[in-house]
């Protein structure tokens, strides 16, 4: 049978990208051998909206993947009306890349600590894998009932379409959206936080420089 390179998928409201999370994305791309995508998000009713909007973040995210084709955008999320739960994604993604080819979903291993409070989670392991972006001593205690359900699914190495957790080790970024915001805010430019590409046409980062104003 032949190798079929898996597919992982890193979510995010990427307001804005920065290189936490390119570099998280680049490193599951080599462990795993991947393509990745980054899926920016739309935010719930109930969430602050976003400084920069959809069209802004993906033309930021266009920016910060220049000069490399391993992570690539995918915009199915803003493509569809209203916000989007994973389940429904990792389901358009299968329908597109057909039953055998392995997909992972990516999270942090924050995220997947709350993994049981997502809608339909368990219907997530039918769909794809989950790589845990794990950083050194980032040791999460999983809820009981999590802990049970991943309990003979974790693996060192995927096998099969879906249904396996597999830890990915990340180098720990302490960079964080909400940190280059309010950089933005208060008049500094985070450079080095983001990659140089993000800072080349000033229409890119007006949205976040008017925060100073
Ligand atoms: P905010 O500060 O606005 O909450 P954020 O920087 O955490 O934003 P998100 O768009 O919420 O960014 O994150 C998207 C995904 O990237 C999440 O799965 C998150 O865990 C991961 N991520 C964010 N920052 C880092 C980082 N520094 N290193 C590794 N992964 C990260």
């Amino acid at each position: 049978m032949s190798h079929l390179r898996p597919l992982a998928i890193l979510g995010g409201t990427f307001d804005p990208v920065h290189n936490g999370h390119l570099r998280a994305a680049w490193e599951a791309a080599e462990a795993l051998d991947a393509e990745v995508r980054m899926v920016p998000a739309r935010t719930p009713p109930h969430r602050p909206p976003p400084i920069a909007d959809a069209v802004g973040r993906v033309a930021l995210l266009h920016a910060a993947l220049e000069g490399q084709a391993r992570l690539v955008i995918d915009t199915r999320e803003l493509d569809r009306d209203g916000p989007s739960y994973t389940v429904d994604t990792l389901a358009s993604l299968r329908a597109e890349i057909g039953p055998e080819r392995p997909l992972v979903l990516l999270v942090g291993a924050d995220a997947f600590a709350g993994l049981a409070s997502w809608h339909l989670w368990r219907e997530l392991f039918a769909l794809a894998h989950i790589g845990v972006l794990t950083r050194p001593g980032g040791g999460h205690a999983l809820p009981a009932e999590l802990a049970a359900f991943v309990e003979g699914r974790r693996t060192p190495r995927l096998h099969g379409p879906a249904g396996q957790v597999i830890d990915i080790a990340i180098t720990p970024l302490d960079i964080a959206a909400t940190a280059i915001r309010e950089a933005f805010a208060a008049g500094n430019e985070p450079r080095f936080l983001m990659p140089e590409t993000c800072f080349g046409d000033p229409a890119l980062l007006e949205p976040y420089r008017a925060l100073a104003l």
